[in-house]
This record gives structure tokens, C-alpha cells and sequence, in this order.
């Protein structure tokens, strides 16, 4: 695994108002980790975790906001060559889905028109707080041509999965 050659690599961002979970996503993801006291993200930063898609090696290169998830404060460098994004709202905080649409705008406004998106109603743990029907984004991710999922990083739900379909997606895209 250390000299492995690696065939491609993706560079993902991670969307979304704070507190919704994209850092525990990403370090699910890449460490199979889930701290319960996380810290807030301080500096831009990203992890890295390889899988094989069809014999070929991809690196995925996720990109974490530092903080930055005021409306406007994500730079155009952290959007710049961006093949996919994960668009990520907390099913029990309402207000985090209603801004879904801005950070969509701003997404479109910044990264490759091909970019894939993946919406991702993180929390899914905490259905007894759930605040968005699953109807409500399923609906909204079809308007939109998005791919969508609920996850919960916690239980570790789908966020694997998350992750492979939009690595999948981009594979297929350049291949
Ligand atoms: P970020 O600001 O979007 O990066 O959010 P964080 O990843 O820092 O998570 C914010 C808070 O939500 C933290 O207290 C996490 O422990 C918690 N959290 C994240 N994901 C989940 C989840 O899937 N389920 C539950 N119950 N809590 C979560
Ligand atoms: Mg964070």
C-alpha cells in the first residue's frame, strides 16, 4: 500500500453551515474516527484516503472548510479544481437545510460546471430530533440534479457509501 500507484486524484469540498458534521464525515471517511468533543476546523486543510474503483487507484482529496461556513467566506482557492462536493445539512436543524440552496449558488458560482454534488442530510441517528423530511430533500435533490443520501458519521451510515458514489461518478466521468 506505501509505493501503491495511484491512477487518479479527485479533490472533493465539503459544503455546508457549521455544526452540521463535515468534519466527522471527513475523518469517518479518511481514519474511520469519530471524536466526540471535535474542535471547530482551524486553517484549510484536507485529508486523503485511496480506494480502487474497477482495478484503478483513486485518490480522494477531501478539503474541509476552516471555519469559514459564513455565507461568502469560502474562498474561490478552496473551490478551485474541485471534481466533486458534498453538500452537507444537519436533519435536525431546519435552518441548515433552508440555506441549502445559497451554498448550492455559491458552489455553481465557483467550481467546474461538471462538478458532481452529493447532498447529504447528516444525523440520521437523531431521528426522534429530525427536523427535515427525508421527502423534503429527496425532492429538492431531484430538482437540482444532485445525488442525495442521509448519513449519520456517528453510527457511521452511509458516509462510505457517500463517498464511493461521487468518487464513482467522477470515475466514470473521465474514463
Ligand atoms: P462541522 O462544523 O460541520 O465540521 O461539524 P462537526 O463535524 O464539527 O460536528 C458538529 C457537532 O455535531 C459535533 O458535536 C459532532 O460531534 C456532532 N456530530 C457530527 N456528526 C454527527 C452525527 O452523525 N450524529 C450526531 N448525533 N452528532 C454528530
Ligand atoms: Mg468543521
Amino acid at each position: 500500500m506505501a509505493n501503491q500507484k495511484i491512477d487518479y486524484v479527485f479533490k472533493i469540498v465539503l459544503i455546508g453551515d457549521s455544526a452540521v458534521g463535515k468534519s466527522q464525515i471527513l475523518s469517518r471517511f479518511a481514519r474511520n474516527e469519530f471524536s466526540v468533543d471535535s474542535k471547530a476546523t482551524i486553517g484549510v486543510e484536507f485529508q486523503t484516503r485511496t480506494v480502487v474503483i474497477q482495478h484503478k487507484s483513486v485518490k480522494a482529496q477531501i478539503w474541509d472548510t476552516a471555519g469559514q461556513e459564513r455565507y461568502r467566506a469560502v474562498t474561490s482557492a478552496y473551490y478551485r479544481g474541485a471534481v466533486g462536493a458534498m453538500l452537507v445539512y444537519d436533519i435536525t436543524k431546519r435552518q441548515s437545510f433552508d440555506h441549502i440552496p445559497r451554498w448550492l449558488e455559491e458552489l455553481r458560482g465557483h467550481a467546474d460546471k461538471n462538478i458532481v454534488i452529493i447532498l447529504l442530510g447528516n444525523k440520521s441517528d437523531l431521528e426522534n430530533q429530525r427536523a427535515v423530511p427525508t421527502e423534503d430533500a429527496k425532492e429538492f435533490a431531484q430538482k437540482e440534479g444532485l445525488f442525495f443520501l442521509e448519513t449519520s458519521a456517528l453510527e457511521s451510515t452511509n458516509v462510505e457509501t457517500a463517498f464511493l458514489t461521487v468518487l464513482t461518478e467522477i470515475f466514470n466521468i473521465v474514463n
